[in-house]
């Protein structure tokens, strides 16, 4: 008599994927996270800031920055 193995064999599929470091999207392809990783502009510096009064924010907070880029240009960021 042939004892049977009852045992079931589960396959499981490894499935790999990259983050973007930067960003934090993932790709299923690794060059396309190279690409976003590489396509991001890191900010250098904070070159001016805008306050309104102190009566009109009292966290103090400025309200825009302008930001010198690893590219060279200046952006402007608003809250
Ligand atoms: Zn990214």
């Amino acid at each position: 008599m042939v004892e049977r193995d009852e045992r079931k064999v589960i396959i499981l599929k490894e499935v790999k994927h990259y983050i973007c470091e930067i960003c934090g999207t993932e790709y299923n392809d690794k060059i396309k996270a190279q690409h976003c990783e590489k396509g991001h502009c890191k900010p250098l510096e904070i070159i001016k800031e805008r306050y309104l009064s102190v009566g009109n924010n009292a966290k103090g907070y400025p309200l825009e920055i302008t930001v010198k880029m690893a590219d060279g240009t200046e952006q402007k960021y608003k809250r």
